[in-house]
């Protein structure tokens, strides 16, 4: 193979074993067109554009890389640097290709955005976007989530989208997706599926890669790592990091998963979200990849403190770039992640989102490895506000609850 940066944005969709197009044959005129558009798109001067403009001007980037010098000195070993995804607005790194997915979907005259969410970062990107490009939006939520995380359903309903509770199956994330697909089916002319991660059927896991990959086109510039980790759910901020380095043969990419309460073979309980330690080839979802099932391939319910984790597949790139070696995967317990938040808040005074503590706890466990002069780079996916009511809870409990009962 010649190039990996081209192979993983190949027009087929296809990674290695990974990937493809698993879906219902009345979506397929609508996939083959958003895939063509995009990869017109991506060659249209005016369009790249609009994108950068819309990157520098409305989401803050270039985002900063930070060298954590306390969290170094701490820990004694390799310098640690990270780069501030949580400064982007709406708190994420989930914004890149929201606005590279919305600026599609008004050149293919598109009028409504839906979108799936579990945390509800997602959804909140998408109802940022679709305020600001004048879109209607719809954002497809399990009950469970809509009534745990009310403070990101209060925010997306600002924005003017409509939350709608998913009654159906587990009521989590999972059943968010296929209400949001049966959407998109009853009206696919007026209609973008505005897909939160680079999973999915082609071509999202090649758009969104390739909307991410502003991230390490950025670090690039502003430093030459020996190594870059990046948490991965679904694998959106881990492909943005990589991407334009997986050509770079010296340097080692490190994809961290969620170990939640640790991993146990256990077929009934699943109480991590870590699919390359316990999961199984499968098709779901409408792509092939590494998923957390049963022998039957129903989806098992996954756990992970950080509920941007909390999830059963995995993007295909992730998959393929796995199998051939070019990246390697470790997890982090629920335990391990809060000691990582604690402590990055301590040393630097930067919360991370739960998500991006899992990132935060590999590279602190690799720096005591390494000589002083290797560089680190691990991608702060996200702000911790929005984790604000699970910490409070595990690190300040009796003290929050007060608060909460004199809000009532
Ligand atoms: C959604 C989310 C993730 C996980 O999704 P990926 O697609 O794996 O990046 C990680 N961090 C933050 C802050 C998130 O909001």
């Amino acid at each position: 193979m010649k190039s990996l940066k081209k192979y993983i944005l190949n027009r087929s969709g296809h990674f290695g074993i990974y990937g493809g197009r698993y879906i219902p044959e009345t979506l397929i005129p609508i996939m083959e067109n958003l895939e063509l558009e995009f990869y017109r798109a991506i060659k249209d001067k005016d369009f790249k554009l609009e994108l950068s403009n819309l990157n520098k001007n409305y989401t803050g980037r270039p985002t900063p890389l930070y060298f954590c010098e306390n969290l170094t000195k701490k820990v004694g070993g390799a310098k640690i640097y990270l780069k501030n995804e949580g400064l982007a607005h709406t708190g994420a790194h989930k914004i890149n290709h929201c606005l590279g997915q919305a600026l599609l979907a008004k050149r293919l005259g598109k009028t409504r955005l839906i979108a799936e969410t579990g945390a509800g970062q997602h959804g909140l990107a998408v109802s940022a976007v679709a305020a600001k490009m004048g879109f209607s939006c719809t954002i497809y939520m399990g009950e469970k989530d809509f009534l745990r995380q009310k403070p990101n359903v209060f925010f997306m309903e600002r924005a003017g989208a409509k939350v709608i509770p998913v009654l159906e199956g587990g009521r989590t994330l999972k059943d968010a997706i296929s209400a949001a697909l049966r959407d998109l089916m009853s009206d696919p002319l007026n209609t973008h599926y505005l897909l939160g991660t680079v999973c999915g059927p082609h071509p999202y896991p090649v758009m969104n890669a390739y909307f991410q990959s502003v991230i390490g086109r950025e670090v690039k510039k502003q430093i030459t790592p020996d190594y870059l980790i990046a948490s991965v759910g679904g694998g959106s901020n881990a492909m943005g990091l990589f991407y334009e380095f997986l050509d770079d043969k010296s340097l080692e990419m490190i994809g961290v998963e969620a170990g939640g309460r640790g991993i146990t073979e256990d077929s009934k309980k699943c109480e991590h979200a870590a699919r390359f330690e316990t999961g199984t080839l499968g098709v779901t979802e409408g792509f092939k990849s590494f998923f957390l099932q049963n022998e039957d391939g129903q989806i098992k319910n996954t756990h992970s403190i950080s509920a941007g984790l909390d999830y059963s597949g995995v993007g295909p790139q992730i998959s393929y770039l796995r199998d051939i070696g070019r990246i390697k995967t470790s997890y982090a317990l629920d335990s391990d992640v809060l000691n990582a938040y604690q402590l990055l808040a301590k040393e630097e005074g930067i919360f991370a989102a739960l998500e991006s503590s899992h990132a935060v706890a590999e590279a602190i466990r690799l720096a005591a490895t390494l000589p002083k002069e290797k560089i680190i780079v691990f991608n702060c996916s996200g702000r911790g506000d929005k984790d604000l009511f699970i910490v409070a809870k595990e690190l300040d409990s009796e003290n929050f609850k007060n608060f909460l009962k004199t809000q009532i």
